[in-house]
């Protein structure tokens, strides 16, 4: 496991958020969600969201079980696109997903990610990828499949 090998003050942060999760409930009326599992690890995340009709996303939040990584990614994301539009969100999240496959970023754009750019040092450890982008992906998923009103 690569927790313990982590900056002390990036693990605190992390611990934190898999402590007390932001966020951590389905959003009653989403109008978006997705559930998704890491087997690997056996992590679970089932992202929901509400979109206006402006494109904002006034809410969002997250359940599911696995290990610290994941969890903790998960409040991470949801505090950093509460707020955020559509695109920006999915602009933010690809950041994200670019980072795990080893694409650099500008550090302004890695600073988009809030708590979560601890999660980069994660991407040195390539078995716990997977626990950290699950949450992003199904971010990604959500919003790429047809809002359920419209279904
Ligand atoms: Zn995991």
């Amino acid at each position: 496991m690569g927790l313990d090998k982590l900056n002390q003050l990036y693990r605190a942060v992390i611990l934190d958020h898999a402590s007390n999760p932001h966020h951590h409930y389905v959003v009653p009326d989403a109008t978006n969600e997705k559930t998704l599992h890491n087997t690997t690890c056996g992590d679970t995340i089932n992202l929901s969201l509400r979109l206006d009709s402006n494109g904002t996303i006034t809410d969002i939040g997250f359940t599911g079980e696995g290990c610290t990584i994941s969890q903790a990614s998960a409040s991470m994301l949801t505090d950093v696109m509460l707020g955020k539009s559509r695109d920006e969100g999915l602009a933010i999240a690809k950041i994200f997903s670019d980072l795990a496959i080893g694409k650099e970023h500008s550090a302004k754009e890695v600073k988009l990610l809030g708590d979560a750019q601890v999660l980069t040092e994660i991407m040195e450890f390539p078995a716990r990828i997977k626990c950290a982008t699950l949450a992003w992906w199904a971010f990604q998923r959500a919003l790429s499949d047809e809002p359920r009103e419209e279904n």
